[in-house]
């Protein structure tokens, strides 16, 4: 039986595992969660799963006082001390934004297995979880659907590989000229065409800051340099990534977008069973059809090169510029284009340090979204 601990259970990642710890009740039991504002989620996941730990952002004491038997953390510093207090053996971070790189160093810290949905850890904090990872005991699996599937194929076989293949649906605006992009709205960039998913990463696949982070968790977990990961479109999401080796062959995971399969694969640790296709050329692929990658009509994912070949603090300037323009463009008080625009301004004007603390990587990320809201005001142009 293993004893799970899920920060963000309230969200889309977070939903999806406690279903996924449903269907398994003898393997997998949940011994603490967090929410963060949907504290209407406490008692349900309460009642069902008979955890004795709960992280909430806020105090809600209308809620908690209905619990003798529970204990409670509350912000930011109660996510460290739920990890520490649950005597879990492992941690799924399905928190969306900067809040999840500490709790993830937490877990490892404490020599817990991380299970990674939180994107935000390793774009921000790449360099201190391979650290840890290098002196502690504890173990990182990602939750990403195309990080798992990456991770299948290496399983199977990792000599001999040519370039890792990281597949994009393309996000809502696929179609669109950079041109058409200047009026799109909210609501038209929270319709993905094939994944149902929080707000944040669905904006970040609409601008594909997603694939870029995407890119960055792949230099980070499975240790390829920028130029040997690629990218590479299938409109339907049905291939989740591929291995290309170098006598030209293929080895790639396919299904149907539903995120519990790679849940499932992280919570067992990649013991579970699951079939991979392997053709000698990719034109012998049928089942679905991908394209090459638009770098030209896509630049942002350039960026990945810079973060990972510069470090230090250009991954937390990136992601917190992404974050506060994201929120603003929700907000409408940016448009769509401006994310770009803004993201470009702040990782332009960095000043960089190598090897930087977590409290470095704190200041540098308040201080860029100190920065972004000047922007957004119009206090800089
Ligand atoms: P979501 O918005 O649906 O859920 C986020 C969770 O984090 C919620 O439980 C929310 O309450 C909590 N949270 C947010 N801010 C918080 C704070 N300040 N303090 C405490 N808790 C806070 O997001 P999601 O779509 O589930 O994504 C979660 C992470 O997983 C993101 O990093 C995302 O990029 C990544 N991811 C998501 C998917 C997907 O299919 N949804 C796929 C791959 C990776
Ligand atoms: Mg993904």
């Amino acid at each position: 039986m293993k004893r799970i601990c899920l920060l963000g259970a309230s969200g889309s990642i977070g939903g999806q595992t406690l279903d996924v710890i449903r269907k398994h009740p003898v393997d997998f039991s949940l011994v603490g969660f967090s929410v963060g504002k949907q504290v209407d989620k406490i008692p349900e996941i309460i009642n069902e799963f008979n955890p004795k730990f709960v992280c909430v952002k806020e105090d809600t004491k209308d809620i908690t006082k209905q619990f003798h038997n529970v204990k409670f953390f509350y912000g930011d510093e109660g996510l460290n001390k739920l990890i520490k207090a649950c005597d879990c053996d492992m941690v799924v971070n399905a928190l969306v934004g900067f809040v999840g790189l500490k709790p993830s160093l937490t877990a490892l810290e404490n020599d817990k297995i991380l299970s990674l949905a939180n994107k935000e850890t390793l774009v921000t904090g790449g360099e201190l979880i391979n650290k840890l990872l290098r002196e502690g005991k504890g173990k990182l699996i990602p939750i990403d659907s195309e990080h798992v599937a990456l991770s299948k194929c290496l399983a199977v076989d990792n000599t001999n590989v040519d370039k890792i293949v990281i597949t994009a649906s393309g996000g809502a605006f696929r179609k669109l000229s950079r041109d058409q992009l200047e009026n799109v709205t909210p609501e038209d960039a929270l319709k993905h065409p094939t994944w149902s998913m929080g707000q944040k990463i669905t904006i970040d696949s609409a601008t594909m800051v997603n694939k870029t982070f995407e890119i960055i968790e792949a230099y980070y977990l499975f240790g390829y340099k920028y130029e040997d990961i690629e990218l590479m479109f299938n409109y339907e999401s049905f291939v989740h990534s591929l291995v290309r080796y170098k006598n030209g062959s293929y080895r790639l995971d396919e299904g149907k977008p539903d995120m519990r399969v790679p849940i499932k694969y992280a919570l067992y640790e990649g013991s579970c069973e699951y079939d991979l296709v392997y053709v000698d050329k990719l034109e012998d692929y049928k089942a679905s059809n991908l394209y090459p990658f638009e770098y030209d009509r896509f630049p942002i994912v350039n960026l990945a090169k810079k973060v990972i070949d510069e470090k230090g603090l250009y991954g937390a300037t990136f992601n917190a510029a992404n974050e506060e323009a994201v929120y603003a463009f929700l907000n409408k008080k940016i448009k769509f284009t401006d994310i770009e625009n803004i993201i470009d301004y702040c990782v332009n004007n960095v000043n960089n340090i190598q090897n930087p603390s977590y409290e470095d990587i704190r200041k540098c990320d308040l201080s860029t979204r100190e920065l972004v809201a000047k922007i957004v005001k119009g206090e800089i142009k």
